[in-house]
């Protein structure tokens, strides 16, 4: 059961809880499938209080500059329309949920779901004033999310049992979490 409730001018971000980066997936977050079900019982708190929920993907080209192939830094991921790029299973996005694309210009990339994108704005129309942010992975996505989001003006929790990191360094997580506390964000488990 979630403990969140949400308040009249809050949001929930759900970064990237696709199958490319479940375990198993072409750049599969180790336990990367565990936050779906706390991400659920969010989505659920959010829709019963009637408030937005945002989901963001990777939406890549299959050349995508990101990509090895190209002299990026990662393996072939997310390419639009691939079962890859779909959303985890198991993930119950409400029907009212709005799926913001990343990172679809073949020599873009974005790890925040506010680069590139109209994220700001619609959370702006919608009244959010404080976003709740969990997905994939904690030391990109959902790290440069969270400080765009601070940079923006928002307030921000990052939902600490339903987050997951890639750690390419061992405690690149844990950095993570340290560079977006500093950063103003506030820690809560879901
Ligand atoms: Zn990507």
């Amino acid at each position: 059961m979630a403990n969140i409730v949400p308040g009249p001018s809050d949001a929930l971000i759900v970064v990237d809880v696709q199958r490319d980066f479940l375990p198993g997936g072409a750049l599969g977050v180790a336990h990367g499938d565990e936050v779906v079900a706390p991400l659920n019982a969010a989505m659920g708190a959010f829709e019963r209080a009637g408030r937005p929920v945002f989901a963001s993907r990777d939406w890549h080209t299959p050349d995508h500059c990101s990509f090895k192939a190209r002299g990026g830094p990662w393996p072939p991921h997310c390419v639009a329309n691939t079962p890859g790029a779909r959303f985890a299973e198991g993930l119950q996005l409400p029907p009212s949920a709005i799926v913001v694309s990343k990172a679809e210009s073949a020599d873009a990339d974005s790890y925040s779901a506010f680069g590139g994108t109209d994220l700001a704005l619609q959370l702006e129309r919608k009244g959010v004033k404080r976003v709740f942010v969990g997905g994939l992975a904690t030391d990109y996505c959902v790290l440069n999310t969270v400080l765009d989001a601070l940079t923006a003006g928002f307030e921000v929790v990052v939902l600490g049992d339903a987050v997951r990191a890639v750690e390419v360094s061992p405690g690149d997580g844990a950095r993570a979490i340290a560079k977006m506390e500093q950063a103003g964000a506030r820690l809560q488990a879901s």
